[in-house]
């Protein structure tokens, strides 16, 4: 049983207030053609007006747009179909919003969680926009700031994945130091939380041309005993398992044999 366990329905014709579960349906499509069995719908939280504010900035301010009740009907209809997909959330951790965070997540009983890193101290980590604040912040600080921050997500104890952990090289730069500590010390709070950590084949579509996370990562984490989620962060029908056969093959040679699913925030595991 494989699971496409994040996926976004944002890009096309519709908005969170008005998914036909037809869209829903043209993903499930694809997922059968996949060989995919299950799907993990989420949206990004820092689209609904509920969540105004707690990912401060201009950027998510003019995106945060959305009714969640809306959104909601759209869920309880499509749940009431009985499809094999699971509803979740992609929340960012944002250091001191832990409380309104924790708010947000509790007017619905989400499938499951996904935790995500997106901004590093007001910069964008995967906006192309945002290069020349990258710049300005140096390529270190990025780095650490980005696995601290990761850390504390983990801690939190908001999430039950951690998304694309190694977003920083999306555009193709990689650290201008040895990174196995940072995967050690995360792999080991990812154990201690007993938190999933996500491998996310989205970075195959973006100019570094590889999965998130790299081998030695994974290879950290899976010598942990952290369980991992598998996932194409697809936000178009058509990317729906996107290189699964590359991420699958990646996850066995880092010593898994599993990845996990969400159901009422319960994990399940299914081979590989
Ligand atoms: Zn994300
Ligand atoms: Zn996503």
């Amino acid at each position: 049983m494989i699971a496409d366990q994040h996926l976004h329905l944002e890009r096309g014709p519709h908005t969170p207030e008005n998914y036909p579960v037809s869209w829903l349906e043209g993903y499930l499509g694809t997922a059968r053609t996949h060989s995919v069995d299950r799907l993990g719908v989420v949206e990004h939280g820092y689209r609904f007006l509920e969540a105004r504010g707690l990912l401060p900035g201009a950027w998510s301010e003019g995106r945060c747009l959305y009714r969640l009740d809306a959104y909601l009907a759209f869920v309880e209809r499509a749940k009431a179909l009985h499809l094999p997909v699971s509803f979740g959330i992609e929340m960012d951790y944002v250091p001191g919003a832990e409380a309104g965070i924790a708010r947000f997540l509790s007017r619905y009983p989400w499938d499951f969680v996904l935790g995500s890193v997106h901004f590093v101290d007001g910069v964008g980590v995967d906006l192309e926009t945002d290069g020349p604040l990258r710049r300005q912040m140096g390529q270190e600080r990025l780095w650490r700031r980005y696995f601290s921050l990761s850390r504390d997500a983990v801690a939190s104890g908001l999430f039950d994945v951690l998304t694309h952990p190694d977003l920083p090289k999306i555009f193709g730069a990689s650290a201008p130091f040895p990174l196995e500590d940072e995967y050690r010390r995360t792999a080991q709070a990812l154990a201690e939380a007993s938190m999933a950590i996500e491998c996310n084949t989205a970075g195959l579509r973006r100019p570094v041309g590889e999965i998130y996370p790299v081998p030695a990562y994974l290879a950290a984490a899976s010598a942990a005993g952290v369980p991992v989620s598998l996932g194409s962060d697809a936000h178009e029908p058509e990317n729906v398992g996107h290189g699964f056969a590359e991420g699958i093959a990646l996850l066995r040679s880092c010593g898994y044999g599993e990845a996990v699913h969400f159901i009422g925030r319960q994990r399940i595991a299914s081979p590989l």
